[in-house]
């Protein structure tokens, strides 16, 4: 009998990540709205400084992303020592996780909260513990009920992907305030440029008046870098020690950096795909609640639209009308939402393909 080696428990309870679908068999065109890329693309300038780094690739990258951290710093006046640079946010909650967790530990998530969380915990040997939501948003009562002695880890996302929805600052305030203080508190805020309420903070303001909260940002949505990897992470001095120390030395490549730099001092671009989102976002859940669908009221740059239960008509059965028709958009059953797809805000011309098409869909099976 052969004895294979074993990875250590829990690798094997990982449900592998499945990527958004970014093809449609035997469709020509393709209008891709399922993963949450920006419609615009990324700064021209980012264009240019990626390119330019062709002239280097036999260097080694700056290995703590200082040129980088240094222009996160001034874009949203933070101190450089305290960020840490990776290759998307993905690989900090990794790293926070195995920073922070060991076998027999428990972090915590919301039961539509990002599946990336339960990925990174179970991959060290923790527990992952689902706090249930309420009308498809966290709830701060029922994540505090879910802490016990073993819980390490808090996994946020503000906004919240793929539900769209958010927690006003008080509430994580609240939130912050109730966990024990040896507890660590990580606030994702991929999507917080997106966001235009003002009872919303992204966790700035919260780790600089605390010691046991991380806020996660990402340059794959409003940036339009998500092909080169790219994420920084601002936290108390210890907790970046602490990441710095499990951190490979060369987490971030180059080009990721160099375009990152240009990307984060092109304000316009970052306005203008604000912008667009903002209309086209309101005009989304607009136009698909006039089609009798529920919407969930997103803050971000994506709706979750609800199928009803009924034959032919479900989420499944437009998954499928859709991708007919290339228009390509997130089947989130992984997410415990089994009868929802999750729809990027995308280009004037593929929002309206996709409300049309979803007419189509709700008026053809209506008049059967
Ligand atoms: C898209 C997304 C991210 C970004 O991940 P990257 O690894 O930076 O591309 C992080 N958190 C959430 C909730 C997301 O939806």
């Amino acid at each position: 009998m052969s004895v294979l080696p074993q990875p250590r428990p829990g690798v094997l309870a990982i449900e592998p990540y499945v990527p958004g679908k970014s093809s449609a068999p035997g469709v020509a065109k393709i209008y891709k709205l399922s993963s949450n890329e920006t419609p615009l693309g990324p700064s021209p300038n980012a264009i240019a400084a990626y390119r330019a780094v062709a002239d280097h690739l036999q260097d080694y990258p700056e290995g703590s992303a200082k040129d980088l951290r240094e222009a996160i710093g001034r874009a949203f006046g933070l101190d450089p020592d305290r960020i840490v640079c990776g290759a998307g946010s993905d690989d900090l909650l990794n790293l926070l996780a195995r920073a922070y967790l060991a076998d027999g530990d428990e972090a915590i998530h919301t039961t539509h909260g990002f599946l990336v969380y339960p990925i990174a915990t179970l991959g060290t040997g923790a527990k992952s513990v689902v706090a249930p939501e309420k009308n498809f948003t966290a709830d701060v009562d029922a994540i505090l009920k879910a802490v016990t002695a073993k819980t390490k880890v808090v996994f946020l996302a503000n906004p919240n992907n793929p539900t769209g929805t958010y927690l006003p600052f008080d509430e994580v305030k609240r939130l912050q305030k109730g966990l024990p203080q040896h507890v660590l508190l990580v606030l994702d805020a991929a999507y917080a440029e997106y966001v235009r309420r003002n009872d919303y903070e992204a966790g700035i303001e919260l780790v600089a008046t605390s010691d046991n909260v991380v806020m996660t940002r990402t340059f794959s949505k409003i940036y339009g870098l998500a092909a080169l990897r790219l994420g920084w992470m601002y936290g108390p001095a210890h907790v970046v020690d602490s990441v710095n120390r499990v951190r490979g030395p060369f987490n971030v490549n180059s080009a990721a950096m160099m375009a990152g730099i240009a990307a984060i001092a092109d304000s316009k671009h970052q306005e203008r795909a604000r912008e667009h989102n903002t209309r086209w976002l309101a005009w989304l859940l607009d136009e698909i609640a006039k089609l009798g669908l529920k919407v969930t009221p997103s803050v971000a740059n994506f709706v979750l639209i609800h199928f009803p239960d009924a034959k032919g008509r479900t989420a499944k059965d437009a998954d499928a009308f859709l991708t007919k028709r290339g228009l390509i958009l997130r089947y989130v059953s992984a997410y415990k939402l089994p009868n929802a797809l999750r729809l990027t805000v995308g280009s004037e011309e593929a929002n309206r393909l996709v409300v049309a098409a979803l007419a189509e869909f709700m008026g053809e099976k209506a008049s059967i």
